[in-house]
């Protein structure tokens, strides 16, 4: 099995080298292929990482930097559009209170078409793109995912009632789609009483389909529930192929210092493990984990001491146990 890895920059060489020494660890016959980003006047280069993904079918990926106000377009985002990954999973499951949560994000279209223009001489106008074939395949991934997992509700945010058009189609959508699935409760709440009552009361929740823009800020406020992004892992999936990557960017403040916590991207690549149909040994990786937070090996992020190195080396002796 040979996985495209992307190492990313910040804290991603660190994080996805201890993803990588734990994955060996549990699968030592997983190969793989290291593909990077350049700069060509100023953009970036992203080809050789389509052309791998497209080959291998699979890749698990570090942070990206995308510059602020200025410089060219995410990376991260042109990837999953590229590559046509439109659902964004998102698990937030805390190990110890009552909180597990799947935000299902939509992750090709909405505010992130990167469309701007200049309307007059002090204004700009952003499109967001909602279409029905989206809407579509975003929430019966929802639904698929849900029946799949056991899972037993499914929950649709949007704002509808101010964005009729947009919000709308994707709430039409999801209300005819939730017929074709009795064995799941569905229901839709507001983006703003949704986030109030995750802040409130998150265990009425279970999995949470929404569009692009909701769902980024959703999966970093459930992050923080459950101690913050540097245990929010993530995975992008489309109908052909799939790109594993933690929630969290590039966190410039800790990089090359082995203070980041590596468990958010070695998370990602348990759910990388799950995908292929590896469950035990996904299942190892997060017992591992579950079992020293419990102990209390934490890295600084978390209120512990424990370094980057520190903490992998740490879940791989666990994972003898
Ligand atoms: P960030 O996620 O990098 O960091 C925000 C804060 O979260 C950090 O200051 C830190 O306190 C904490 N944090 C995040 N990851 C951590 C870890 N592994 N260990 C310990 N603490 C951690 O967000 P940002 O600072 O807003 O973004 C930095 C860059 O990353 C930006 O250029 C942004 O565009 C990019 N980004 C990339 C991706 C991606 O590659 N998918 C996702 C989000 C942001």
């Amino acid at each position: 099995m040979k996985v495209t890895l992307i190492k990313g920059d910040g804290i991603g060489p660190e994080v996805i080298s201890s993803a990588c020494k734990v994955i060996n660890a549990v699968c030592p016959d997983i190969e793989y292929d290291e593909v990077g980003v350049e700069l060509k006047d100023d953009e970036p280069v992203i080809e050789p990482i389509i052309s791998s993904v497209k080959k291998n079918k699979i890749g698990l990926k570090g942070p990206i930097t995308t510059p602020i106000g200025s410089g060219f377009r995410s990376i991260n985002v042109s990837l999953r559009k590229e590559l046509s990954l439109y659902a964004g999973v998102r698990p937030a499951k805390s190990y110890d209170k009552d909180i597990d949560i799947v935000v299902i994000r939509e992750n090709t279209e909405g505010l992130y078409t990167g469309i701007e223009y200049p309307v007059g001489n002090d204004a700009f106008c952003a499109v967001r793109v909602i279409t029905k074939d989206a809407c579509n395949k975003i929430v019966h991934f929802a639904f698929e995912y849900a029946r799949k997992n056991k899972r037993k509700k499914v929950t649709a945010i949007h704002k509808a009632n101010i964005l009729k058009l947009t919000c709308g189609l994707f709430l039409d959508t999801a209300r005819n789609i939730a017929l074709d699935y009795p064995d799941i409760e569905f229901e839709d709440k507001l983006i703003d009483n949704t986030c109030m009552q995750l802040a409130k009361k998150p265990n009425v929740f279970d999995v949470i389909v929404t569009t692009n823009l909701f769902g980024d800020i959703i999966s970093d406020l459930c992050a923080g529930l459950i101690g913050g992004l540097g245990v929010a892992s993530g995975a992008n999936i489309g109908d052909e192929c799939a790109v594993f990557e933690p929630v969290h960017g590039s966190c410039p403040k800790y990089a090359g210092l082995n203070q980041a916590n590596p468990i958010a991207t070695i998370l990602s690549g348990a759910m990388m493990l799950k995908y292929i149909g590896k469950n035990k040994e996904a299942e190892k990786i997060e017992n591992a984990i579950i079992s020293l937070l419990k102990k209390g090996v934490k890295t600084k992020d978390l209120g512990g001491n424990y370094t980057c190195s520190q903490m992998t080396d740490e879940i791989i002796n666990e994972l003898q146990i």
